[in-house]
């Protein structure tokens, strides 16, 4: 009988168990441990939590969210919702139980699967519900911080207290002094904003739409200045705050804000300005870019998702804002979309070659910032080190610098190693760019393999007469042996 038993839980038995297991998304997991640790009666129920934290997945302005992946034996797995991660101003990565107080929305943004019309499960949580499922993963290290939004439930000022008595009850009564990311309630009373950013590490107010009209349309409630005005009101007291070194905190890690790339016609040179804008005279830490997925349906939206390439391309002009000294102007011309095929910077060389090739012993930091394949690292690292002695081709790539670009821009010590004319760099240089048949070469892909187009990337070239359709970019190539040579960097 014991050795009936025994096998049945061996082969059976255990086996369903720890399967089941796999299948359960991290909130479920979180909420068993939970339960068996310390569940009572007052705490947040499952069904709500899974309701308010899928809800919040579409929020993309802390750093990420939406991947869904099973554990398939190994260690880990990824859920669409529940926790995401952001980035401290020391550049710290971090993880946040990422959450609505409500979905109950009394307003019908188009695009958003919790607007009003919507018949999809509803849930409010109450602010001691947050405070304590909060406290509850933070003390099990499962979040290091908080990112709370909301539907406008009933009223602006209505929610916006809710949130403000959220965030308060874990600052005061919890004594919780982990990250928290607030979102704002357009058209909420001055002085609950003011008094919610004594409590929040940081707030953000989502733009959404790069233009009045477009608001109007898609989101009729929303105003470009119901947006801007809190952001300008929370600049304002940041500064005052600073001014009168008054004790405590006031938004110590600044604004960000978030807008839908895709869903209104807009084209990029639009974004990017706005996003010049908002960081010159807001001073937002961050802009974030959604590509706009229908999850609703609206005849006055765009009915098949924004690539993911495009979204990526305003990241990095964003980042050339930031970092490098460029103008919206510079990156992205009036009325005009980023090219896909290129990043911006190369886009911008490719646009002025009137500028390169440039010397890298002697051109001032902002030059080689320009530089494509030269980032903010390498060209502090060649500013420093071409104090001691001049810079060849074999101390850049020391210094990490990705040639295979940067060689058509550049000189050292009079030499030049890029392309002859400007046509071969622009295909060379849109290589890199192509996502459709582009593939990561494995350790394990042998050369003679490559040309039968089956594996790697020169055979991914060479498959034309395999009735694949070569992009004009790899035409420009010419040979195989042109390709193979540009995409190892001998060319
Ligand atoms: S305010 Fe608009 S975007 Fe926000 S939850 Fe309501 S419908 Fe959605």
């Amino acid at each position: 009988m014991f050795t009936y038993w025994t096998l049945f839980f061996v082969i059976i038995a255990y086996p369903a168990a720890i399967g089941k297991g796999r299948e359960q998304n991290f909130i479920e997991h979180l909420f068993d441990k939970r339960q068996a640790a310390c569940y009572n009666e007052g705490m947040i129920s499952e069904e709500k939590l899974k309701i308010l934290t899928e809800s919040a997945k579409y929020d993309v302005s802390c750093s990420s969210s939406g991947s869904g992946r099973k554990n398939g034996g190994g260690m880990g797995n990824a859920a669409p919702a529940g926790c995401c991660h952001s980035f401290t101003p020391d550049g710290r990565c971090i993880s946040l139980l990422k959450i609505l107080l409500s979905n109950r929305c009394i307003y019908s943004c188009r695009y958003c699967p919790n607007r009003a019309d919507v018949d999809v499960p509803r849930a409010s949580a109450t602010p001691e519900e947050i405070a304590e499922l909060t406290l509850d993963f933070y003390k099990r290290n499962y979040i290091e911080g908080l990112f709370l939004s909301s539907a406008v439930e009933k009223t602006p000022d209505f929610t916006m207290e809710r949130l403000l008595a959220a965030v308060k009850l874990l600052r005061t009564k919890y004594r919780f002094h982990g990250y928290i990311h607030l979102k704002g309630i357009p058209r909420a009373d001055a002085g609950l904003v003011s008094e919610a950013a004594k409590y929040a590490d940081r707030m953000s107010y989502n733009l959404e739409l790069p233009t009045e009209a477009s608001l109007k349309l898609l989101a009729p409630q929303k105003s470009t200045e119901s947006l801007l005005s809190p952001m300008r009101q929370l600049v304002k007291e940041k500064a005052e705050f600073k001014e009168e070194h008054k004790k405590g905190h006031f938004l110590p890690a600044g604004q960000t804000t978030q807008l839908i790339v895709g869903a209104s016609p807009e084209p990029d040179s639009r974004i990017v300005r706005l996003s010049e804008a908002l960081y010159q005279k807001m001073g937002l830490k961050r802009v974030y870019y959604s590509s706009y997925v229908p999850v609703v349906q609206d005849s006055l939206l765009p009915t098949l998702p924004v690539g993911q390439l495009r979204e990526h391309r305003l990241y990095q002009a964003d980042w050339l804002l930031r970092f490098y000294g460029f103008t919206a102007e510079e990156i992205a011309p009036e009325g005009e979309n980023l090219p896909l095929e290129y990043d911006p910077k190369c886009a911008w060389a490719l646009r002025n070659p009137q500028c390169f090739p440039v010397e890298v012993n002697t051109a001032p930091l902002e030059m080689l910032l320009r530089v494509p394949g030269i980032g903010g690292r390498g060209a502090y690292k060649i500013t420093e080190a071409r104090r001691y002695a001049a810079l060849d081709f074999s101390d850049l790539k020391r210094m990490r610098i990705v040639l295979k670009r940067a060689k058509h821009f550049i000189t050292c010590k009079g030499k030049y190693l890029g392309a002859k004319d400007e046509r071969a760099v622009k295909g060379l240089l849109a290589l890199g760019a192509r996502q459709d048949e582009a593939r990561q070469l494995s350790l394990f892909d042998e050369p003679e393999r490559w040309g039968s187009g089956g594996a790697g990337a020169a055979g991914m070239l060479s498959g034309a007469g395999e009735g694949r359709t070569l992009s004009p970019a790899v035409q420009l190539l010419g040979t195989r042996e042109t390709a193979l040579a540009a995409l190892t960097g001998e060319l």
